[in-house]
């Protein structure tokens, strides 16, 4: 498969297109971005790398970081994790809080707001270092240390970080947030603010399309049935209430944040990332959703 020749062809038919959507500006530090940036990502197993445009620029993973924090959490603690968030699609807004009562404080997912605040509280817990710890794994699995925080992008969410107060407080109130909810958010504000090129990105996210290991030191990260596990929450959950629609056009398992990025994973073969910083109404980012369901169309490979 020439994938060089259908991403390049892909690529150059999306930016001739009209860019619709809008820049998030509910953080406000993130709409000073360009928002005619656009890049694309192609890394496989043997890593054979392929970019376009805007690929090697970094930009505000947000999001996409939940996958590296989960990831961390699974491996150290084990199935009973899951007692403290669920594996279901929420159907709702990634900010959302209206299901959390009725769910005892126990959120969806853990890639919607709610259930990674319960992932950042579990570090809290388990690490001396959190931000450190998490940073420095995320380094390893890139292979490459030249990844850092933006302190504007973090300070920024935290001072509009309101919602995400609000549902930390709510979910303490039924005992599912131990440490204070200003250190949660400041772990999470600071780990989404985490900024990396869609060529790190695609690069780090190999070890799930390679059964849990890294394929450039075979070092396991996440055993293979683990793996398989969050391959699965990203095909239902990574999109919010937009995973059907992403599963139903793109066919992979995948991630977004509101910085515009989207990682997507072909299992067994390669990981292709995305960035374009206008989103659709759903938060997700309008090209980056058209250029992958255009590439899987083109190329014929989905996971089904
Ligand atoms: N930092 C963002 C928030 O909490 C992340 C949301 C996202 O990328 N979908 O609102």
């Amino acid at each position: 498969m020439d994938y060089q020749k259908i991403i390049s062809e892909v690529y150059a038919d999306i930016i001739g297109k009209e860019n619709f959507g809008k820049v998030p500006d509910y953080i406000p530090e993130l709409a000073c971005i360009d928002e005619n940036k656009f890049g694309i990502n192609f890394t496989d197993l043997e890593h054979n790398s392929f970019g376009i445009g805007d690929f090697e620029e970094k930009f505000s993973i947000q999001s996409i970081s939940k996958v590296f924090a989960l990831s961390y959490v699974y491996e150290k603690l084990g199935e009973k994790l899951w007692s403290r968030v669920d594996v279901e699609p929420s159907g709702n807004a990634f900010n959302s809080l209206v299901q959390l009562e009725a769910d005892h404080g126990i959120p969806r997912n853990p890639f919607i707001n709610a259930g990674a605040l319960v992932i950042c509280d579990i570090l809290l817990e388990i690490c001396t270092d959190p931000k450190q710890e998490l940073l420095q794994f995320i380094r390893d699995l890139t292979d490459d240390h030249q990844i850092f925080f933006n302190e504007k992008v973090a300070a920024s969410e935290m001072q509009n970080s309101f919602r995400n107060a609000a549902m930390c407080n709510y979910m303490k109130s039924f005992g599912n947030i131990k440490s204070q909810p200003d250190a949660v958010i400041e772990l999470y504000c600071h780990l989404c603010s985490i900024e990396m090129t869609c060529k790190q990105l695609s690069r780090s996210f190999l070890y799930l399309a390679n059964e849990g290991k890294t394929p450039s030191t075979d070092e396991q990260i996440l055993s293979l049935s683990k793996a398989k596990r969050i391959n699965a929450i990203l095909l239902t959950c990574g999109f919010y209430d937009e995973s059907g629609e992403f599963s139903f056009l793109v066919g992979l398992p995948g991630k977004s944040g509101v910085g515009g990025g989207i990682v997507a994973i072909y299992p067994q073969h390669y990981c292709i990332t995305v960035w374009s910083p206008k989103l659709n109404e759903k938060g997700n980012s309008y090209r980056g959703m058209k250029f992958l369901e255009e590439f899987t169309t083109q190329t014929g490979e989905s996971i089904f």
